[in-house]
């Protein structure tokens, strides 16, 4: 539920109905506002009876959260989330953000030269994986904690957040260490355990959309990380499993205006996981900031061919600089910005 403060209600009036919710069992989530504070209260309905609340002081209405995602969803909050990641850079305002990188770090020489030609680029972000969920025990898992130590040395370098993925529980206090975002991977997006480890950091995180998980199930993912205090989620379309055999995944471009009616925060979208095929990737880039995306996560390698894991959905670095290019006017275009 929501406790609907009085405009300009004290301190003390709030924290007071803080403390009595606390007593009846709900988790506060206070949002404070220049007039008005509102409180989302979750938690066990029958553990507590909130109709004694109505009558403290400053307290203006109790309303219902009627969405299984309670953090989540709109009702509790209005205004979209702009996501602050460090190093000036916001996910979710007016100007999009683009992620870029490899899809894991391979070696100093290729990280150098990927993050300073995306950097070039415009892109905000380097991505690169350290950890690698990969279908097969055999294929490259990723140069673990070295990768990460080259990934925050560009980061010094460079002056680039950077994002990684963390896939188990045990690893996210050293990913944590390292990395700007913390990425939860298509595989782990029902990983509840590590959801709710990602989000006792508080760090940012970035929600990938599960291979065959519908909107409400992924917002539901979202919710076991904000239910532990961390309000900097961002979302990641990257394609869920459908009969099509044509492409790696599906691309749901309806998921940005779902989402984005449902939720407050920000969507962005991975054509490169999402088709599996460098070829397509710009165009589906190209659609999903028409459509209204928050940005984008973009695979780029210098030597595609020779990449230790999807190379086949890799841009070299110049056709992301092209990709780039393209893309400014459709932002203006929908009234954003690159
Ligand atoms: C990745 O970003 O390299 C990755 C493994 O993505 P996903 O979890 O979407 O498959
Ligand atoms: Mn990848």
């Amino acid at each position: 539920m929501i406790v609907v403060m009085r405009p300009y209600a004290t301190k003390q009036e709030i924290q007071n109905v803080e403390k009595r919710l606390t007593e009846l069992g709900f988790q506060t989530h206070p949002i404070y506002g220049e007039r008005k504070t509102v409180i989302g209260a979750v938690g066990e309905k029958s553990l507590a009876d909130p109709s004694s609340l109505s009558h403290m002081p400053g307290v203006e209405a109790i309303v219902p959260i009627l969405k299984p995602y309670k953090l989540v969803g709109k009702e509790l909050k209005k205004d979209p989330t702009v996501v602050d990641v460090g190093g000036g850079v916001q996910i979710g305002g007016k100007e999009l953000v683009i992620i870029a990188g490899p899809c894991a770090v391979e070696g100093e020489e290729q990280i150098y030269s990927v993050a300073q030609a995306i950097k070039k680029s415009g892109a905000k972000i380097l991505r690169g994986g350290a950890f690698k969920p990969r279908t097969s025990p055999y294929s490259f898992q990723g140069l673990e904690e070295e990768g990460l130590k080259l990934l925050c040395r560009v980061k010094q370098d460079l002056g680039m957040p950077v994002i990684t993925e963390v896939v188990d529980t045990r690893d996210v206090e050293l990913v944590s260490r390292y990395s700007d975002i913390l990425q939860i991977g298509a595989r782990n997006m029902q990983n509840f355990r590590l959801l709710s480890e990602c989000g006792k950091t508080k760090k940012p995180v970035l929600l990938k959309r599960g291979l065959s998980s519908t909107i409400e199930e992924w917002l539901m993912a979202a919710e076991y990380v904000m239910s532990e205090g961390d309000t900097r989620v961002i979302l990641c379309e990257r394609g869920i499993r459908t009969f099509e055999s044509a492409t790696r995944n599906t691309m749901d471009i309806n998921a940005v205006p779902v989402v984005k009616e449902l939720s407050h925060l920000p969507i962005i979208a991975d054509p490169s996981h999402g088709t599996g095929n460098w070829k397509y990737v710009n165009a589906v880039a190209r659609a999903f900031i028409a459509a209204g995306a928050d940005g984008l996560i973009i695979e780029v390698h210098p030597d595609p061919q020779h990449a230790a894991s999807d190379g086949p959905q890799s841009l070299k670095p110049e056709v992301f600089d092209e990709l780039m290019n393209v893309l400014k006017p459709i932002a203006q275009a929908v009234g954003r910005a690159i």
